[in-house]
């Protein structure tokens, strides 16, 4: 060993530490219609939402689609108000809505007209549970704060909370002028970009003040600023959750399509939230033709689960596959189950409290497979080229059996059911007496 050799510790006496997210410190808001309560912020939960893209003047179709995405996961759904038209029909959704049985929280996306909005319709003022703001785009000059103090005073007549939702792309661009005015005037002048962030914070946190300068309270007040660079979102994350207690809604705006789109909001969304900053997200990604809508909830619930923040499917372990993998039959099977618990997650959801903390593993081989088995509640190690073509099952741990032959997938099926009937089904059958 030379003098510059690194020494490389190989054992210590404390345990390793093990990651876990921060802490959240906002304030909670309370967003509510009839006996659907999604608490946001503080402790609760990191709720997830989405927003719909049908013509909220069709109340039929953008009623469907908002019961798509509750069902599939979401817990505040967010509709375009945009036009009178628009505005009539919000109260008929609502009602379409409960009538199906879905209490769903609707929030009503303003921009431009807001203020006559919420104040010629208040029967949609009354239907929606929560209002976003966007203060860059409700007025210009004198009207500016004019037309933002009369959403507020139909949020407050409402007793509605708000979210104050800057973006990137409508920059209030008077207050980003004087600040580009005052960064010439610095001995060191601010990069462009870090101004830019100056602005979005300022504005969020200014907009916030002046709505409760107005009468609102800060538990009902959500604040984001929204941007559509991974690196630029961490930034402006981090200034908004040192500078502010405001529950925040976090998302990257425009992330782009498919896989592009979903690996950029998980890196940006999963470093913030292992911060403990984000208290509700949405995943904005452009869906691919014929894709689901849907698809930005699942994503969502993915990212919270993956960081263990929040359960909402059992989940499956499956091993990429290589060299030593037979056929594709793990991957069916792997898929399979997958497909069969999230179909009957619908179901099992009131029936089965707690299955979906469920882990069920599905490996190609013996290298990894009986290991990885063993971790999750319920495993099957299918046979790699070469082996003997048995698949043990593990349970809790513990082998238990060894499957053969061409049924292996709907047995493995039936074993898992069997198993959540058992574990899940006696809480409902305690609770119940
Ligand atoms: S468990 Fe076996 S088949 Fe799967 S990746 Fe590992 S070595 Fe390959």
């Amino acid at each position: 060993m030379g003098p510059d050799t690194p020494v490389v510790e190989v054992a210590t006496s404390e345990p390793i530490e093990a990651a876990q997210p921060r802490p959240r410190r906002s304030r909670q808001v309370l967003v509510q219609w009839g006996a659907c309560r999604v608490t946001v912020g503080s402790n609760a939960p990191v709720r997830i939402q989405s927003m719909t893209n049908t013509d909220t003047a069709d109340a039929v179709a953008t009623a469907i689609q908002v019961k798509e995405l509750a069902l599939a996961g979401s817990e505040l759904v967010r509709i375009t108000v945009n036009t009178p038209e628009a505005a009539r029909e919000v109260p008929y959704i609502r009602e379409q809505l409960d009538r199906m049985g879905i209490g769903v929280p609707l929030i009503g996306d303003f921009h431009y007209n807001g203020h006559r909005l919420l104040t010629e319709f208040p029967d949609c003022a009354q239907a929606l549970s929560k209002y976003r703001i966007n203060p860059g785009n409700v007025g210009k000059g004198d009207k500016r704060d004019v037309q933002f103090g009369q959403m507020i005073e139909a949020a407050v007549r409402w007793n509605k909370p708000v979210r104050i939702g800057v973006n990137w792309g409508s920059l209030d661009q008077e207050l980003l002028a004087s600040l580009m005015d005052t960064n010439s005037r610095r001995a060191q002048p601010w990069d462009t970009r870090q101004v830019m962030y100056e602005a979005l914070v300022a504005s969020a946190i200014d907009s916030a003040r002046l709505a409760e300068s107005m009468g609102m309270r800060g538990e009902q007040i959500i604040l984001s600023c929204k941007v559509s660079s991974a690196q630029d979102l961490i930034s402006v994350y981090r200034e908004l959750a040192r500078r502010c207690d405001y529950a925040l809604h976090l998302g990257l705006t425009e992330a782009g399509m498919g896989t592009r789109g979903t690996v950029a909001s998980t890196a940006a969304l999963a470093i913030l939230l292992q911060e403990g900053i984000g208290d509700t997200i949405r995943v904005s990604l452009t869906p691919q033709p014929g894709e689901a809508r849907t698809q930005e909830v699942v994503v969502a619930c993915e990212i919270l689960q993956a960081l263990g923040l929040r359960a909402f499917v059992p989940s499956v372990t499956a091993c990429p596959g290589c060299g030593r993998t037979t056929s594709d039959t793990f991957q069916t099977l792997a898929q399979k189950i997958d497909d069969f618990l999230r179909t009957q997650m619908l179901v099992w959801r009131g029936k089965y409290p707690g299955v979906e903390a469920l882990k069920v593993a599905v490996m190609g081989c013996i290298v990894n497979g009986p290991g990885e088995s063993r971790h999750a509640d319920i495993g099957i190690s299918l046979p790699g080229s070469g082996e003997m073509p048995a698949a043990p099952v593990f349970i809790d741990g513990q082998k238990v059996m060894t499957l053969r032959g061409e049924n292996i997938a709907a047995e493995f099926q039936a074993i898992v059911l069997n198993y959540i009937e058992r574990r899940f089904g006696a809480v409902t059958r305690e609770t119940a007496h």
